[in-house]
């Protein structure tokens, strides 16, 4: 239930923000942005309220799913227990590797302010595995060790975007990457993908949403919340798009690329790609792979050109990541087998297979199956007139089921289920997801 309630506030808060006002009408209107922030700043100065909050933030609006997230709060309140699908987070603990070496740390008094970017043996060891695993070829001090991927993707957009930037964020999105975009007064331009072409980015359109304005492209591969995964060959041609618009960088986050279940699509980073490697930031981290979440550990991998400002930025922000949390994360690169690795893949794919085979009992429901990461993102459109914030609603209302209504992505119509809870959570909520359909079919 805790973590019902989290996921809720999570979606509440960091969810749309400047985002159904800005992602619709940056897309669709030529106003700018600074014109904007300027509208805002001026109703502020005559409203004579005191204190004004950044006109930045001003522009950011609750999201609607505060109102799913109430109800989970009555809820409780009458102690009904909610089964929740909402969380994004894996459900086994970290390695036992990584909870002693942090331990140690603590004995051994690693609480210390350690460099900016990081320990000298954690920057080492990402850069090895990068190496080892995917082919990069990083020098160490091409590493930043950061509190969280979701830390380094900031950094690296407030590095190179503000205000008269575009920043191209292809649809479904992870709620974050819009906000932060509004945040650094730049302008995120959505780039649709739909669930018939498995939700992949197609270079041909992607072209399309290109100005003289656009400065860098946030690439989730595999994608929270749809877990597609973009093949090479069409990364390569995403690739061919990018040659043509030399000022455009890249940020791809590949926090889910240890979580793939499709031999034949297996992931490739995006800055092994050929010409990519030097307009690229690679940001990963240790809360997905092995279910460090709360320890708040990831990086960001690039060319000295572009990670110094994101390094600039670091210094200022946080000083560095947790020293315990690095001790962790220098572990669970060097100790944790890969046979570890590999069996908890094993068991989310099962889960996945599972979660896919009984939304195909349910007739009408339009879904992709995922190749990577713990998310499935059916199509609902056909309930509810396709609102699926009272799809939602109505779920956790009447079966006391929590799922993510998927406008908070970015995917009106869509809702998002993830599986990294165990068979019996997962078999409980498909039971009730199964019935609730059936009976407002
Ligand atoms: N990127 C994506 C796509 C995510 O889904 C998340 C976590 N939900 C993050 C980044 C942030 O990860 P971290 O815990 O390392 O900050």
């Amino acid at each position: 239930m805790t973590a019902a309630l989290l996921c809720w506030a999570f979606v509440a808060f960091a969810s749309n923000p400047a985002h159904a006002f800005t992602i619709s009408s940056a897309a669709h209107s030529p106003q700018h942005r600074p014109q904007h922030i300027v509208a805002r700043t001026k109703l502020h100065a005559t409203m004579g309220q005191g204190i004004a909050v950044n006109p930045l933030l001003a522009d950011v609006k609750l999201s609607k799913t505060i109102e799913v997230f109430a109800t989970v709060k009555e809820m409780e309140a009458e102690g009904i227990d909610v089964t929740s699908l909402c969380v994004g987070e894996p459900d086994f603990p970290p390695p036992r590797a990584v909870l002693d070496a942090t331990i140690q740390a603590v004995e051994g008094g690693e609480t210390r302010y350690t460099a900016v970017t990081g320990t000298a043996q954690l920057r080492a060891a990402i850069a090895e595995d990068l190496r080892g695993r995917k082919g990069l070829d990083y020098k160490d001090t091409e590493i930043l060790v950061s509190n969280g991927a979701k830390q380094s993707v900031y950094q690296g957009v407030l590095a190179f975007c503000g205000p008269g930037d575009e920043v191209l964020i292809p649809a479904p999105f992870w709620p974050s990457y819009p906000e932060m975009v509004a945040l650094t007064g730049a302008k995120p331009v959505i780039v649709p993908t739909t669930i018939e072409d498995g939700f992949l980015v197609d270079p041909a359109k992607l072209e399309g949403y290109i100005n003289d304005n656009t400065k860098l492209m946030i690439f989730c591969n595999p994608s929270n919340p749809t877990g597609a995964v973009h093949s090479k060959g069409l990364q390569e041609g995403i690739a061919e798009v990018m040659k043509r618009h030399p000022q455009i960088a890249i940020l791809s986050d590949e926090i889910y690329e240890r979580l793939v279940y499709n031999d034949e699509n297996p992931h490739v980073s995006f800055a092994s790609i050929e010409g990519m490697y030097d307009r690229t930031m690679t940001v990963n981290g240790f809360s997905k792979a092995y279910a460090m979440t709360g320890m708040r550990l990831g990086y960001m991998a690039a060319p000295a050109k572009l990670l110094k400002p994101c390094v600039t930025i670091q210094s200022q922000l946080t000083s560095c990541a947790g020293s315990l949390s690095q001790a962790g994360g220098l572990a669970a690169l060097t100790k944790v087998t890969e046979t570890e690795m590999e069996s908890n893949v094993k068991i989310m794919k099962e889960k996945r297979d599972y979660v896919v085979k009984r939304l195909s009992n349910i007739s009408g429901l339009k879904y992709f199956v995922p190749d990577g990461a713990f998310y499935i993102l059916p199509d609902v459109s056909a309930w509810f007139g396709g609102d699926d914030t009272e799809f939602c609603l109505a779920l956790l209302k009447e079966k006391a089921l929590a799922l993510v209504p998927g406008s908070s992505f970015g995917a009106d119509g869509t809702v998002r289920l993830s599986y990294a809870t165990s068979i019996e959570e997962l078999t409980v909520a498909m039971d009730k997801l199964e019935a609730f359909m059936e009976e407002k079919r």
